[in-house]
Parts: structure tokens; sequence; C-alpha cells
């Protein structure tokens, strides 16, 4: 069992790990830099009771003033890390800090009903049954922990720098993949990686075919590749425990995707396949709803990427895409 207490990790950031309402991840680690005239919080997970409560402990048993944050940074627009938005601008007047895409995509976040309708429309074209099309594309009543949010204040491009004082600050990378809008922050004085969802240690994050992008995937390998450039050690994600070899997380990550598109042009090898029936082979049975919609989207991601490099190409059949070896 990991820890999951608020805890001092020196250098002036703390971590408070927040519950979520899912069955998995279960936490969004908090992150909390001190600066001085102020604290810089780094995603805020979704909002809901326990997790507001947590945050509000966590703080008591640092020390610290939630008042004092002035700025919230969000690693990228999905419920655990954006959700509690809001609300924390509400009650403590802070800015939030996104990457430039937000700016624009935060309105697909509050698009309940125009993400089903293109949920139907992926699931038709990639060869789900009929009768589980409407299935999948069902989600439910939009939950009461991810009210609508707003345009970011501040939008950051890569490379921008986000003043700690003293001389220190966070530098802007940059990582589509996982989310068109992913950053990740470099801190200039340790080194220290805070990655989002970018790079964890045990999971590796779900690559989603995404309507604002031809490559998904491709988008994602280059991120991590960025980070190889970068030399990443120390790396705080935003669940899970700290990574202490970032580099050498993310070359397991490459390889995991590696492995995955060399299975995928294996299935499709046996002949013309949709997305549907690749999963099918690449992803164990018995999935949830949710966990199909997922696979459903990872999959398509990794066809994509292999008919984008070449190594497969694919063709109508009355408005259904099958793959194929070329
Ligand atoms: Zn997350």
């Amino acid at each position: 069992m990991r820890d999951v207490r608020p805890q001092s990790l020196g250098h002036g950031i703390h971590t408070i790990p927040a519950p979520l309402p899912f069955p998995s991840p279960r936490w969004v680690n908090v992150y909390l830099i001190e600066r001085p005239d102020g604290l810089v919080m780094i995603d805020c997970g979704v909002d809901w009771e326990p997790g507001h409560q947590a945050l509000m402990e966590g703080f008591a048993s640092l020390g610290l003033e939630p008042e004092a944050v002035d700025t919230l940074i969000v690693s990228h627009l999905h419920p655990d890390h954006v959700g509690m938005a809001p609300r924390l601008v509400t009650e403590w007047g802070c800015r939030v800090v996104m990457h430039r895409r937000a700016a624009t995509l935060y309105e697909r976040y509050n698009d309940t009903p125009g993400f089903e309708r293109w949920l139907a429309a992926l699931a038709r074209r990639h060869g789900v049954p009929p009768d589980l099309q409407p299935v999948i594309a069902n989600l439910g009543p939009r939950p009461d922990f991810m009210p609508p949010i707003g345009p970011p204040d501040v939008v950051v491009d890569d490379g921008e720098r986000i003043d700690l004082g003293g001389g220190r600050f966070l530098e802007v990378v940059h990582t589509p993949g996982h989310e068109p809008s992913h950053i990740c922050l470099r801190d200039s004085r340790t080194g220290i990686l805070f990655a989002g969802d970018h790079v964890l240690g045990r999971i590796t994050p779900v690559i989603m075919y995404d309507a604002a992008t031809d490559d998904a995937l491709g988008d994602y390998l280059g991120s991590l590749r960025r980070l190889l450039e970068l030399r990443i050690g120390l790396t705080y994600p935003a669940h899970g425990t700290i990574v202490e070899r970032g580099a050498a997380r993310v070359s397991q990550i490459l390889l995991h995707h590696e492995r995955r598109l060399a299975g995928m042009e294996e299935v499709v090898s046996l002949g013309p396949a949709t997305a549907w029936q690749v999963m099918g082979h690449v992803f164990r049975p018995h999935l949830s709803t949710m966990e199909q919609r997922l696979a459903l989207r990872e999959t398509v991601a990794h066809l994509e990427h292999l008919k984008i490099g070449g190594r497969l190409t694919a063709f109508d059949e009355d408005a259904v895409l099958w793959y194929r070896r070329p």
C-alpha cells in the first residue's frame, strides 16, 4: 500500500494526494511549490467533497494556507486534473494557467452531448456492432464532480517560464499525446519534472484517438522522446509514487507502445480488420463499457499511427473503415 499522506518533498515542494471517485486511478497527486510571496499549485482533482476535504486537511497538516495559492497550473484537460478548478478560483481567487491549446479545447471539455455524438460516429466508423454502438456512446448524465470550466486566465507555450521568485522558475514542456494541451513542468532549481499523466510509474497513460489531432500516438511518442533529450531524472507524476529514474521509465513506455503496434500489425496481417476486431485480439475480454470506450480509442490511435507511418493502409466498406497490410 503506498503512502497516501500529505508530504513535504524538500526544496519547498509538497504533495497532497486527493481521492478520486474512480476505481482507477484512486488518487491524484496535487503538488504545491512555495514561492517567496505565495504558493503555486499543480493540478487539483475532481470537484467532490472527499477531494476538497483531503486538500484542506493536507494544507493544515503541512502548515500551509490554502488562500496563499495564487496560481493553479493545470497539466491537462481531464477532470481529475482540472475538475475542482472553478471552485478553487471562487474560494481562493487564484489564476488558472494552462497550455495555449486549452484556450479553445476547454469548450469541448464542457460539451458532453457533442462528445457523445462524436463517440457514436467513431463507433460506427470502426466496426462496433450496431447494438453496442449506443452503449459505447452513452456517457450518462454529466457527473457533478466535473462542472463546466472557463478558459484559462493565463496561457503558456512550450519553453515559457513560470516565475517562482528568487531566480527559480518552472519551464513549460508541451507534451501532447495523452491530451492535446498536456504540459510537463521542469523545476529550474532541482531539475525535477512534474509530469502530469505523461509519465507514470506503474501504469501507462491511455493514448486515445482524438478529433483534435491526426496522430495522437505519434504526438505522444514524440513527447516521450522529447523528455529523453531533456535527460529527465527525478519525476513527480500525477498518479502513483515518485519515479526516480524518469528517462528509464520513458524508455519502458516507448517499448510498451512498440510492442502494442507490432501486435496490432500482426493481427491485421492475418486479413483486413476493423479497429473493433483488432481491439478484441489485443485487449483482454470482459471489459466494462468505459474500458471498451478507452480500448477502442486506444486501438484506433495505434492503427492510425501505423497507417500514417505506411505500415498499414485502410479502405472503406459501407462507411466502415477496414485496415489491411499494404
Ligand atoms: Zn489523470
